[in-house]
């Protein structure tokens, strides 16, 4: 079965009121999507989602589609379904970077993979090695002191057991709102704080420390890409765990964390790392290295959710009963754009064991 070519499609899509967003990288109110149909030789199709915000990747919406179908689809086609090591040095010898551009494309080749044979695409990955439904974080943005504590006691009633806060804006605004936190969630739950590269290595030491009696449990991606060294800096004379997240794009990025000594664990996710077979690249290298890895999130739609969740139940590094990840994005947006979208009960998710990504049908486009 060869690829034949794709088609896509647009659309931007609001965060609901009370899930908008606002970290290091600014105020989010909504993202826009580049959603991908595939076609093959045999009639069926698979589904991709690029997840697009261009502060975190450099990627722009009708940038991504002009790279789907102008460069990446014209060396694709005729390419036999399944040969992801093919798949994916045909798009890197055409394409650098475009993570998300090429992650839509390779989870749609996993979607038909898994139509076609019936399986979901947790077992091509080699079957589930924990249950279908699993257990989320809830991030919340950098809100005043007053509403991220309100914010707070709302989780905790939802059932959320680890409540990450961003931070890496204003430092002492930063310690006010996790202290505030933490003292509506008392210690029995996890507390992770994520600065999205916000502070430099000295902000975060001194926030860090001043937030000692707080027991921070998790402290993702403190210091700016490339700053190594800082983040080893930081577990060295904090002892905080320190998780990877936005400077890991591929395997090369990782290489240079866990070389560095620069983190505990390093978050991966199949958009932010060019798909699902180069997520788990990472994953196995992770893991060869004794680093556990976690699922981070762009505030996926529909279709990047499932293969996500997928990859969580499938990949035994993908540690998320020690370090639970964001696997809610639909949840976030006010439509969902799928006949049979993945259940999200908050704080769970479940992944769908019908064949392929298991989404059903595109309610449009
Ligand atoms: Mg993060």
């Amino acid at each position: 079965m060869k690829i034949t070519g794709l088609s896509t499609f647009r659309k931007y899509i609001e965060l609901k009121e009370s899930h908008k967003m606002r970290s290091a990288l600014g105020v989010n109110n909504g993202n826009e999507f580049v959603v991908l149909r595939l076609h093959t030789d045999e009639g069926v199709d698979g589904l991709g989602e690029a997840t697009i915000t261009v502060r975190w990747s450099g990627e722009v919406p009708a940038g991504c589609e002009q790279v789907l179908n102008e460069v990446l689809q014209p060396v694709v086609i005729g390419l036999e379904l399944g040969d992801f090591t093919e798949l994916n040095r045909r798009m890197d010898e055409v394409c650098s970077r475009n993570w998300f551009a090429k992650s839509a494309l390779e989870m749609a080749c996993w979607d038909v993979l898994g139509k076609v044979r019936n399986l979901p695409v947790y077992e091509l990955l080699g079957g589930a090695v924990r249950p279908l439904k699993f257990e989320n974080r809830f991030s919340m943005g950098a809100y005043s002191q007053e509403h991220a504590a309100r914010r707070a006691a709302e989780l905790v009633n939802r059932g959320f057991r680890t409540i990450k806060v961003k931070v890496g804006t204003v430092p002492q605004e930063d310690v006010a709102r996790v202290r505030a936190v933490r003292e509506v969630i008392g210690f029995d739950r996890d507390l992770v704080i994520d600065a999205n590269c916000g502070w430099d290595v000295k902000t975060a030491i001194d926030c860090v420390q001043q937030l000692a009696d707080c027991r921070l449990d998790l402290v993702e991606q403190p210091t700016p890409d490339g700053d190594y060294q800082g983040m080893a800096k930081l577990r060295q004379e904090t002892g905080v765990k320190v998780l990877a997240d936005d400077i890991c794009f591929d395997l090369t990025h990782a290489k240079a964390l866990i070389e560095n000594d620069a983190c505990d664990a390093i978050s991966v996710y199949p958009g932010k790392n060019g798909g699902i077979s180069r997520s788990v690249e990472i994953l196995d290298y992770a893991a060869q290295h004794g680093i556990a890895c976690s699922i981070g999130s762009n505030l996926e739609w529909d279709i990047a959710i499932s293969a996500m969740a997928h990859l969580v139940v499938a990949h035994p590094n993908m540690k998320v009963e020690e370090y639970p990840g964001d696997v809610l994005g639909p949840s976030y947006y006010t439509e969902r754009v799928v006949s049979n979208p993945v259940e999200i009960k908050e704080p769970y998710t479940t992944v769908p064991s019908t064949a392929g990504l298991g989404v059903g049908e595109l309610l449009l486009g």
